[in-house]
């Protein structure tokens, strides 16, 4: 058996769902320690956050990660129990097993094997691990970053374990992830009998051209890394219920996934520009819920792309698509990130899995990826 896969069942079996994580950071502090990392707790509130490093020079390469886990759902629907690992046709099934325990067990194993060979490597390495990341995400990688932000200490490469494979192992990474902001908009009319439209302002009607100037917009054509950014309506309310009543208001709710081409700035003023062409009593408000962020092409993506090509004789697909993850509290503090890990197609589902072959693969990925980097 190798290493990565022990690893990931001595994981697998501590049951660490958000914010519990059940001892496995202490089985990673000692691992790590016994390499020469240097081990800090930065817990906030009942969050546990291990920051572990090696060496005190520049570069910093960061593996970050999480512990916690999604709950199991009805045990009943598992085959084997979540917390039992188990191997069954070169599969091994637990919660956790791609999302992501084996990542971390990977991490840990690529960095043994990198130390064995090149002891005196230049640079640090280190662990960035939370057990905040499946839940609210306020007292994990946020404010751990924010942290080693205030004392100067700077990552400069950073890879996150989160499953980015796709249909086979190292087919994709995530490079980025597109904006996502929400717009409330009131507009206000006055309301009256429909029988005397002199002495009434329909806010239904006012809505006609602003919905199809809003819809119509161009809002860019997306980039290189990002697709055009789209615009969606998700709920338009007005109407008192009877026949013969124009409502005083309407309530439009949308949300625009945006590009790196825009801002949060420039879609306010373009929307707003919009309304104010059709009407001149509404009010907006809005609620950003994160910022694009990418990494370009560089060091990191060269490094990940050789390694992956060595590895699996294929380059990955550099994506922004999919869910959030904590690459967007480190990207913004200008740290190249990548998520690359296993095959996301069971993460938080019902017998959750990985592929025992792709663990080493992962392995080796990462080990490769350190020495492109510190080499
Ligand atoms: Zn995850």
């Amino acid at each position: 058996m190798s290493e990565t896969l022990a690893l990931t069942q001595a994981l697998l079996k501590k049951a660490s769902l958000t914010p519990d994580d059940a001892g496995c950071m202490d089985l990673m502090k000692d691992y790590l320690q016994q390499r020469g990392f240097v081990i800090e707790w930065m817990n906030f509130g009942d969050t546990k956050n291990l920051w572990a490093r090696r060496g005190i020079t520049s570069p910093l390469f960061a593996f970050a990660g999480h512990t916690d886990v999604v709950p199991t759902g009805p045990l009943e629907e598992w085959d084997t129990p979540p917390f039992e690992p188990t191997i069954k046709d070169g599969l091994i099934y637990g919660r956790g097993a791609a999302d992501m325990k084996g990542s971390l067990a990977a991490m840990m194993t690529a960095c043994d094997g990198f130390i064995n060979e090149h002891n005196n490597h230049s640079g640090s390495i280190a662990f960035l691990i939370t057990s905040d990341e499946e839940g609210p995400a306020t007292d994990g990688t946020v404010k751990t970053i924010e942290a080693l932000h205030q004392r100067g200490e700077k990552i400069d490469y950073c890879i996150v374990g989160e499953p980015s494979s796709h249909k086979t192992f190292g087919d994709m990474v995530r490079v980025g992830r597109r904006g996502s902001i929400n717009g409330y908009l009131t507009l206000i009319g006055k309301q009256g009998h429909v029988a005397y439209p002199e002495l009434v302002e329909n806010p239904i009607h006012a809505l006609a051209p602003i919905l199809s100037g809003l819809t119509a917009e161009q809002w860019d054509e997306g980039n290189e890394y990002f697709p055009p950014t789209s615009f969606q309506i998700s709920n338009i309310n007005s109407g008192t219920g009877v026949e013969n009543v124009v409502p005083g208001d309407l309530k439009l709710v949308f949300n625009l996934r945006f590009s790196s081409e825009l801002t949060p700035e420039i879609i306010k003023s373009r929307t707003t520009h919009i309304i104010d062409q059709n009407s001149n009593s509404y009010e907006i408000t809005w609620r950003l819920s994160g910022n694009p962020y990418i990494t370009e092409r560089g060091e990191l993506t060269n490094a990940v792309e050789k390694a992956l090509l060595d590895v699996t004789g294929n380059k990955p697909e550099l994506s922004t698509g999919g869910g959030t993850s904590d690459g967007r509290f480190i990207a913004p503090y200008g740290v190249q990130v990548i998520e690359l890990g296993l095959i996301n197609e069971t993460i938080h589902k019902i017998n959750e899995c990985v592929s025992v072959d792709d663990l080493d693969k992962l392995s080796a990925t990462y080990q490769k990826v350190l020495e492109n980097i510190l080499l």
